[in-house]
């Protein structure tokens, strides 16, 4: 096995100031608590593919129907990837260029819609995505969007309400899927309900992927007309996208990544999320995905009984989101303190959030990264204990200081996959 060192002998020889960057972003992802829960750790394996010479490749079109020549391994490798993603989903195609999360909702909406048609999505502050109908974004520029909520008292989709919206409205795409929802989608009634309005229904599953694969999260492939998903979040691929579809949809899907919006695929990430795709059909995924699970529900424990407010009460699923409202701090300002003391987050908007989205009153957490290092509950409970100081504390530098010493010695015990151990 190549030593990972000496992997990287010529980008320090060539190019010494990017070399020292990637080092010290190794070290960082190594001593820090990483708790975006968009973020992972990929493997070795993925690392290796991602960083292979099929970067050098040109192959725009798709196995068998290609516009350059010199294609016999692409093709191969294309196809082997398209084929573990519909086994691993359970669909019928699966188009594995798309360059990552955004372009592969625009592609979904290029393919079924027409512009100026109506986008029914969740609302960005209440956990939705960007791509999914919000106002500064090509989904509300070039069609029309309409939003559903979270319920003011629960914070849960009030599946009623989605009804009703999409019963006066009638969207001709309704779309599920979230960046900061701590809880479960009923995709069978999502599906149900763009059904009786004759709506397309996607689910966009880019942070779920993972937990859907390991069972710990209701499947939308036999409610969905298109399912988007990124690569690199639960997956833990490298970063990109997939849209998985019924037949019906293939040959409009496919024209829509390719020609209409991209042009050569990524080689070196497509085969790169094949790696994932065959570590993600794994016993040891489906145990991880399990764990990340646990691990969140251990951490919004831990974070209840110290006296936080979580948005909907606690999780479901592998992210918590935390109100602070009732601490006296603000998200910009705890998020800040927390990485200071080793501990990666992101300020985020709350449902019905008082403050502006550019300083909101939430942080946003979730296990995907720390699950990967082999950490478990008792863990996430330490976790939970650093943030209650610094979050109570912010401007003290002794606290996060000595948090941050903490952390170190924690994260020494857990080597992170794909790292060089240091
Ligand atoms: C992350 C995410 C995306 C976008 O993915 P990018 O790769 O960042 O473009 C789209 N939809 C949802 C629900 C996401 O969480």
């Amino acid at each position: 096995m190549l030593d990972v060192k000496e992997a990287k002998l010529a980008l320090r020889d060539t190019d010494p100031e990017i070399f020292a960057l990637i080092e010290e972003e190794e070290r960082y992802q190594q001593d820090s608590i990483r708790l975006i829960p968009s973020e992972n750790y990929v493997s070795r394996a993925v690392l290796e593919a991602s960083g292979s010479v099929l970067t050098n490749k040109y192959s725009e079109g798709y196995p068998g129907k290609r516009y350059y020549e010199g294609q016999l391994y692409i093709d191969q490798l294309e196809t082997l990837v398209q084929d573990r993603a519909k086994a691993l989903f359970g669909v019928e195609h699966a188009n594995v260029q798309p360059y990552s999360g955004s372009p592969a909702n625009l592609a979904t909406y290029y393919a079924l819609l027409e512009p100026g048609d109506k986008i029914m999505g969740m609302s960005l502050p209440h956990g939705g995505h960007l791509t999914h109908g919000w106002n500064v974004n090509f989904s509300a520029r070039f069609y029309t969007a309409v939003q559903y909520v979270v319920d003011e008292e629960t914070h849960l989709i009030d599946y009623d309400n989605v009804r009703d919206l999409a019963k006066s409205e009638r969207p001709r795409i309704i779309v599920a899927g979230a960046t900061a929802y701590p809880r479960q989608f009923d995709f069978a009634t999502l599906g149900e309900i763009a059904r009786e309005v004759d709506a397309y229904f996607l689910a966009d599953i880019a942070h779920i992927a993972g937990l859907i694969v390991a069972g710990v999260h209701p499947d939308p492939a036999p409610h969905a007309d298109v399912i988007t998903t990124t690569t690199h979040k639960t997956l833990r691929g490298p970063r990109g996208a997939m849209i998985l579809c019924k037949e019906e949809h293939a040959k409009a899907i496919d024209r829509a990544v390719f020609p209409a919006l991209q042009g050569g695929p990524h080689n070196h990430t497509t085969a790169a999320i094949g790696v994932a795709l065959k570590e993600a059909a794994t016993d040891e995924f489906r145990a991880y995905g399990e764990q990340i699970v646990r691990n969140a529900k251990a951490l919004a424990a831990e974070l209840l009984e110290r006296g936080f407010t979580l948005v909907s009460g606690g999780t479901d699923n592998h992210l918590v989101l935390i109100d602070l409202t009732d601490k006296g701090v603000t998200g910009k300002k705890a998020a800040r303190a927390l990485d200071r003391a080793g501990i990666v987050t992101n300020y985020n908007t709350i449902p019905y959030d008082p403050r502006k989205p550019f300083s909101p009153s939430g942080v946003r957490i979730g296990t995907p990264s720390v699950t990967s290092r082999g950490m478990g509950e008792d863990e996430m409970r330490r976790i939970a204990a650093w943030m209650d100081e610094v979050v109570a504390s912010p401007e003290d530098e002794d606290v996060s200081k000595r948090v941050a010493a903490q952390v170190k010695d924690l994260c020494d015990g857990f080597p992170a996959p794909g790292l060089p151990a240091s």
